[in-house]
């Protein structure tokens, strides 16, 4: 089997799990990025991966061998973690050759794979410069070099982009996604930025309490949630109370809405994205509300609509922008299509 798979991965401090019976599979050449809250087990799940820690029970195979308990240098893994720090006496160049050179690789060999490494990461030119002078950003390009310079099965980063400013992180978002698709390269990345996740990941994978909740491309972790863990913590959502009756009708907020596709006798929760809900004249949507705020974000307009006991949040782009004022009485028609049903 190629790849790396984690079979029923578990990691117990104690008394204490961390991680939870954890079964996944990554294929070669994709990008996975674990997500998560503090605490989740993210970091714990990474460890394991990179074999710094030893799971309590399951297993651990990489391109179709298991690794559970082979020593990390033996892993051929590439890895960005915030406590492997660029050596600070050692030129740019130096830091990237450095496995090659205690790996005995030639002083030639180790300057043509620095230089092309340099390239890579836009830094052509930069092998002589001492590290303490380059910015965060080109710090953190630097370390991606260092960990790809001996062409690992596996780059494992824990939050590599957490100490830039939020521009410069966005646009390392993009180059480190570019980069992985050049070189093909099965990559792990953890962080707790949903935005990074779902710019850079083939596979978003949502844990929460030591388990996965959903693994999936971003865009299905956005518009079809697995439960209401995953459809709240990731993006905005409205997450609203529904029960079926035996007739099958059911009622949401109080009121009959027709379409939606529940059982009889259902309960749960509807989430529905802002985006997709719909202000209309009262009368004409199922649910009737009153308008609580509008908040014009310039490139979003959001207006907060209380119905039911309920807040409810929908937004548009300023060339649809509702026609409406605080205190003024609307509808809200939910799409069937867009409305996700989970389970309570
Ligand atoms: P963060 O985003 O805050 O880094 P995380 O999702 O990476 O969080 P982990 O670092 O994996 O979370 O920790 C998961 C849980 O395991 C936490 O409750 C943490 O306190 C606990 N934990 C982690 N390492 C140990 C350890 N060595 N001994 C005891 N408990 C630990």
């Amino acid at each position: 089997m190629s790849g790396l798979n984690l079979n029923n991965v578990t990691k117990q401090f104690g008394t204490f799990t961390a991680v939870n019976d954890v079964s996944l599979s990554v294929p070669d050449g994709t990008f996975v990025c674990l997500l998560g809250p503090s605490g989740c087990g993210k970091t714990t799940l990474m460890r394991m991966i990179a074999g710094l820690d030893l799971p309590t029970h399951g297993s651990i195979n990489l391109a179709g061998h298991d690794i559970t308990e082979v020593p990390t240098h033996k892993r051929e893994l590439g890895m960005v973690f915030q406590s492997l720090a660029l050596f600070p006496h050692l030129t740019v160049g130096e830091n990237i050759a450095y496995s090659l050179r205690i790996r005995g690789v030639g002083k030639e060999e180790q300057k043509k794979r620095v230089d092309e490494l340099l390239a890579m990461i836009h830094l052509p030119g930069f092998a002589d410069r001492s590290v303490s002078k380059l910015s965060g950003g080109q710090r953190q390009r630097v370390a991606i070099a260092r960990a790809l310079a001996i062409s690992p099965k596996l780059f494992l980063l824990d939050e590599p982009l957490s100490a830039l400013d939020a521009k410069l992180r966005e646009a390392m978002q993009v180059e480190l996604r570019q980069l992985q698709q050049r070189l093909g390269i099965t990559t792990i990345v953890v962080t707790h930025d949903q935005r990074e996740a779902m710019t850079m990941a083939d596979t978003v994978v949502v844990m929460n309490g030591g388990e996965i909740r959903q693994a999936a491309p971003p865009v299905e972790i956005y518009r079809r949630p697995a439960d209401s863990f995953v459809a709240d913590f990731i993006g905005q959502t409205n997450l609203i109370p529904f029960s079926v009756d035996g007739a099958g009708r059911a009622t949401v907020l109080g009121e009959a809405v027709e379409g939606l596709s529940v059982s009889q006798g259902a309960k749960g929760m509807l989430s529905v994205r802002p985006e997709d809900v719909q202000l209309t004249a009262p009368g004409h949507g199922a649910i009737t509300g009153t308008v609580s705020f509008v908040r014009d974000l310039g490139g979003a307009i959001e207006t907060f609509v209380e119905a039911g006991g309920q807040q409810i949040v929908a937004v548009s782009s300023p060339r649809n922008r509702p026609e409406v004022t605080v205190g003024q009485s609307v509808g809200i028609r939910l799409d069937p299509e867009t409305s996700v049903v989970l389970a309570k």
